[in-house]
């Protein structure tokens, strides 16, 4: 029977370590997917388009909120970003799981849509790893590192908006944490009504 697919969210201050948590996770979980975010940022070296993120200019990413073609949408450090809405419903309703990593205002318009969804909130050992993390990325601008330390205090705030919190001290640690939430949140009752109705009818699951 095919299982309806989980939609997780992993938010969290920049340079947290999301991006690293969610490559670790798509290569220890094959069957995870991941969704490629747009945004009107420029690409950081090494950044490819259709692989870290569709790169768009403004007036595409205009024309895409003018045709609901983002689930959520928002502004964040004067960017703006979206998560594009078909390939997420597609994957959902063909029973695949995917990731979403995404900031905390656009997370709370997927719990609007998805209260079904898993929304996991990283956060760093300190905020001194935190800032040396930032840096050593060498991708931001003094001005932008800045600002994004700036609003760290303030971001943690809505980490009680999500369900699980998840420190990454550990890349490996922080992951298989991840992993475990997925797992558990497979086994809810809620999502597995079905299987015991099957169970109770027909003697099997099958
Ligand atoms: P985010 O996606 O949250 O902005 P990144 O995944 O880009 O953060 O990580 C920011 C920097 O911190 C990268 O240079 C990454 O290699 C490093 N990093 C991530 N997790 C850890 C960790 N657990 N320990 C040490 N460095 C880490
Ligand atoms: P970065 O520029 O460091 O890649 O990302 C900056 C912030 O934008 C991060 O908090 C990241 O989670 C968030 N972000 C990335 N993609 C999306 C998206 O599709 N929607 C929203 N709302 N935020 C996103």
């Amino acid at each position: 029977m095919a299982r309806p697919g989980i939609l997780i969210v992993l938010s969290g201050p920049s340079g947290t370590g999301k991006g690293t948590i969610c490559k670790e996770l798509l290569n220890n979980y094959p069957n995870i997917n991941y969704s490629i975010s747009a945004t009107t940022r420029s690409p950081r070296a090494g950044e490819v388009n259709g692989v870290n993120y569709w790169f768009v200019s403004q007036a595409e990413f205009q024309e895409m909120i003018k045709n609901d073609a983002l689930l959520e949408w928002a502004e964040v450090y004067g960017n703006y970003y979206g998560t594009p809405r078909r390939y997420v419903e597609e994957l959902l309703a063909n029973g695949k799981d995917i990731v979403l990593e995404i900031d905390t205002q656009g997370a709370m318009q997927v719990k609007n849509k998805f209260p079904e969804g898993v929304f996991i909130y990283i956060v760093p050992p300190s905020i001194d790893e935190l800032a040396t993390r930032i840096n050593k990325r060498g991708s931001e601008t003094p001005e932008s590192i800045k600002r994004r330390l700036g609003s760290v205090r303030y971001e943690l705030s809505s980490a009680y908006d999500y369900h699980y919190v998840v420190i990454n001290d550990r890349v490996s640690e922080a992951t298989a944490k991840i992993e475990a939430i997925i797992s558990a949140e497979k086994s809810r009752v809620g999502r597995n009504a079905d299987r015991i109705a099957a169970i109770s009818k027909n003697g099997s699951i099958d």
